[in-house]
């Protein structure tokens, strides 16, 4: 969800607020008036910060050599990892005849 910045006319208090797409006008107020939104320049992220390979002591310097470092040695980031979908579970054959039958004896 989109992060924006409002500024109140009033008391030119700004805020960042999350709004999804479908939520974009709905601005929220401030002094008893509605806040305005505020133009603000895009999040850039930096390259990552310089380190020393804990496998074979190679300084890593860019994102796109951490990533190939990664790659070489076989390691995937936390959080990158592929997850598999879990297997549905598959009831033992006959179980619901059974509790079909053991419910019906119950009932009469
Ligand atoms: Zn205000």
């Amino acid at each position: 969800m989109p992060l924006y910045r409002v500024k109140c006319p009033s008391c030119q208090t700004e805020q960042d607020i999350f709004r999804s797409f479908e939520t974009y006008d709905d601005l929220p107020e401030c002094c008893g008036e509605r806040t305005a939104r505020v133009i603000c320049a895009p999040l850039v992220h930096g390259d990552i910060q310089p380190y020393v390979s804990m496998i074979d002591g190679s300084h890593i310097n860019s994102r796109s050599r951490h990533r190939e470092h990664l790659k070489t040695h076989g390691c995937i980031e936390v959080g990158n990892e592929k997850v598999a979908p879990p297997k549905p579970i598959q009831p033992p054959a006959g179980l619901k005849e059974t509790l079909i039958r053991n419910v019906n004896a119950k009932l009469r």
